[in-house]
Order: C-alpha cells, then structure tokens, then sequence
C-alpha cells in the first residue's frame, strides 16, 4: 500500500533531524509536504504551503478544553503517553495551538467487539501545530461544523464538545502529543510524550513547548512512523 517514493524521502527528511534548531520541524514539515504529493491528503485537496516560510513557525499554548478552571487530569495513561482531560459531557474543546487541520473523523466506527486501535479515539481531530508537533484530541460528542483538513485554526478556537465516542467509558479528551507521520497510522498520533507537564503549564499561561521533547522523541525512534504506517490496522487510522 505504501508509495515507496515517499518513504525514501521521509527517511532523506528525518536524517537531517539534528543538523540545527527547528531540524525536526523542518523534516515533518517536508515529509507532510512530501506525502501531499501523493498521498490521500492531496486527493482530499489538502493544500499544504510549499514554501515553509510562507508558514508560522510558533503558536501560543493554551488548554484544549474552554473551561480551564474546572479540567482534571491525572498524571498517567493506560499503557503509552497521553493525558486524558475531564471538564463533563458537552464541554468545550478549543484548538490548544494554532495550526493547520490534519484529520477530522467525524464518524465514530468504533466496535467494542473488534476493538480497532485505529478507531479508539472515535470522532477526533488533529491539529498540526505552527510549530511542527502534532496534537491529537479525540472522543469528541461534537465537532464543528465545517472544520475540514487543511483549514487553519487558532489557538482558542472552539472545535467540538467533550464527548465518549469510540473506546471512552467517561466523557473526556483524550490529548496526545507527536510528531506527524506522512500517512495513516494510529501508534504516533495517540502520543509519544507525556502532556501533563505541558497542560499544567499551559493552564497557568506559561508558554512551554514540547518542541524539544518532540524532537528529541524522534531522534530516538526515527522508524516509528514508518513502522506505524505498517501495522494492519493503519489503513483505518
Ligand atoms: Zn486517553
């Protein structure tokens, strides 16, 4: 299923990771650049900028639910790093960065009986952030009308409500944190890094990146992406 074209060329990018400040940015940015050529994202009409200067390269930070005085979380996850946030049923879920759209499912194919990792998140929304990461929100009850790939959002912006869909026993967010990968895959996107760290920080208004950790997080797995992409299941991520 994979356009070896394209995964020669992810590989070129994540080999230049560690040349410089923003190496990793660059490298996703060209790869995501890469895979529109070719991928579902461009049939989609998906139009990424060609030209990344014509592209922020920071975002400002802020919670990913609109009322941050009553979200909880805990600092752990079942088996990998992410952080589930809860407000209630119907909260407000906002853009946590500013970005551009990468995925909206707004069909919950979630079964318990098959229990697909690539559909756990149910309706969900990923955000590639202005600053290279990939933010992931999933088990949304809502999502907005209109939001599509490829649209921009700003940080603030409202992009659904708080919801169960898909394998939630409780309506929360499920928040991960990656790098983006050129193709389908469930295994980043659900996250690499822990977010905790950063919603805390965020919540009082403090601007801390995961850019660093990102980075970091790829130079130490630089097959995660296409070892992601390879799993049975990633055609349905
Ligand atoms: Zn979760």
């Amino acid at each position: 299923m994979f356009d070896v074209g394209w995964l020669l060329r992810f590989g070129a990018a994540i080999a230049v990771i560690g040349a410089g400040p923003g190496g990793v940015i660059q490298a996703t940015f060209e790869a995501i650049d890469e895979a529109a050529n070719v991928s579902e994202w461009a049939e989609r009409g998906v139009q990424f900028p060609v030209d990344d200067t014509a592209r922020p390269t920071s975002t400002t930070y802020v919670l990913p639910v609109a009322d941050t005085a009553a979200a909880s979380w805990i600092d752990t996850h079942s088996t990998y790093p992410a952080t589930d946030i809860f407000v209630g049923c119907g909260a407000t879920l906002v853009a946590p960065v500013s970005g551009t759209v990468l995925e909206v499912r707004r069909v919950n194919s979630y079964d318990p009986a098959v229990d697909n990792p690539a559909t756990r998140g149910g309706r969900s929304v990923a955000i590639h952030g202005y600053d290279g990461v990939r933010y992931y929100l999933a088990h949304f009850e809502t999502i907005v009308d209109g939001l599509e790939l490829g649209d921009a959002v700003t940080a603030g912006e409202v992009v659904g409500t708080m919801g169960r869909t898909g394998r939630a026993s409780a309506c929360h967010v499920h928040f991960g944190i990656s790098p983006p990968c050129p193709g389908k895959e469930w295994e980043v996107r659900r996250g690499v890094v822990w977010p905790y760290p950063y919603l805390a920080a965020w919540r009082k208004g403090e601007q801390l990146s995961p850019v660093a950790e990102v980075e970091g997080w790829v130079e130490a797995h630089p097959e995660a992406c296409a070892e992601a992409m390879a799993d049975p299941f990633a055609v349905d991520a």
